[in-house]
């Protein structure tokens, strides 16, 4: 968390009394849940049921629904999005968006657009960042041979010096390297394809559909979830048209929407100009929290993920940082 950003959450009691600014607003989360997440917990904290509803409590009491036809609409007409309004988003498409958020949601008629990895629906592939953290829980919680964590720290070009140091190299493994983690798999007797069929830890295309027949809206999300910055400009491209394309098709989705896996830092302006040539009507989202983006139809959301903070906490605290923002000029994402 940068230092603007802390001392305004030190503050975080005053800013809750301030009067909020009148923007709309784009909160994301990747899931919710009351259970240890083992593929998730070493890579990212998470809220749990009751968290998250009051999340909701608090959004729903001083925030206007925008939904994301009314969304949609604005942003391909140019005309400003209603006031003091919001829409949720949550990536990945995990399996807690159909067991846990996808009910309380419905309940307090609250809607959401869902953003897909089409690699991982269905589960047939696993994040590599998800089995980083299973790897993380196993090296945590298993005993395991020494001769298997020193073939591990071989793998990952270390020698092995305690699990603590394996687990921080484990952490760092990023693609396009992530295939040495099926190896540090075999070597531990984890299985990812195991996992995938046990766990079932994203959504199936049946959830998808019982959940876009409710009206909730879906986007593409890259297809393999690789960081885009590692990628050339016709991969990047691709990732992203090919998941764009397959939500479209697969779902018979007639509206384009993309969300940016890990962040929208650094990608250039002719990307977005490539996309809007393949399909004319498509609004992206960033990662960016609250700012303006210099690429047309392109909307920044921040978290509300981390459980330390509600939303009654993150929202002014991440409102009054745009405002910092907008007084050193650090406002606006020029591409
Ligand atoms: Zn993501």
């Amino acid at each position: 968390m940068g230092l603007i950003k802390n001392m305004l959450y030190s503050q975080a009691r005053l800013l809750r009394n301030m009067e909020l600014s009148d923007q709309a607003i784009f909160p994301y989360y990747h899931t919710v849940s009351n259970d240890d997440l083992p593929h998730v917990k070493h890579i990212y904290p998470i809220k749990d049921e009751k968290q998250f509803i009051a999340d909701l409590e608090y959004l729903a009491r001083k925030y206007k629904i925008l939904y994301p036809s009314v969304f949609m609409e604005c942003l391909l007409n140019g005309k400003p999005l209603p006031e003091r309004s919001f829409l949720l988003t949550f990536d990945d498409g995990m399996s807690e968006v159909y067991h846990v958020i996808y009910p309380i949601l419905k309940s307090k008629g609250i809607p959401a657009v869902f953003f897909l990895n089409n690699s991982f629906i269905d589960n047939k592939n696993l994040f590599y960042r998800h089995q980083i953290s299973l790897i993380v829980n196993h090296l945590l919680n298993e005993k395991t041979e020494l001769s298997a964590l020193q073939k591990a720290a071989e793998l990952l070009k270390t020698a092995f010096d305690g699990t603590d140091k394996l687990i921080s190299e484990i952490r760092k493994v990023e693609f396009p390297f992530h295939g040495v983690l099926e190896q540090v798999n075999e070597l531990l007797g984890l299985s990812s394809e195991d996992f995938l069929e046990t766990t079932r830890p994203y959504l199936s295309s049946a959830q998808v559909v019982e959940m876009k027949n409710e009206g909730f809206y879906f986007g593409g999300h890259t297809v393999n979830h690789f960081p885009l910055r590692k990628l050339s400009p016709e991969e990047q491209k691709k990732e992203i048209i090919d998941s764009v394309k397959w939500v479209k098709d697969h779902f018979d989705i007639p509206y384009s929407l993309f969300a940016f896996p890990f962040s929208d830092k650094g990608i250039r302006l002719s990307l977005f100009e490539s996309l809007y040539e393949e399909f004319p009507g498509l609004v992206l989202m960033g990662n960016s929290g609250i700012r303006k983006d210099t690429a047309p139809r392109m909307v920044q959301r921040f978290s509300l993920e981390d459980p330390n903070y509600s939303a009654e906490d993150t929202i002014p605290v991440a409102l009054a940082h745009a405002q910092v923002n907008k007084l050193i000029f650090r406002n606006k994402i020029r591409r």
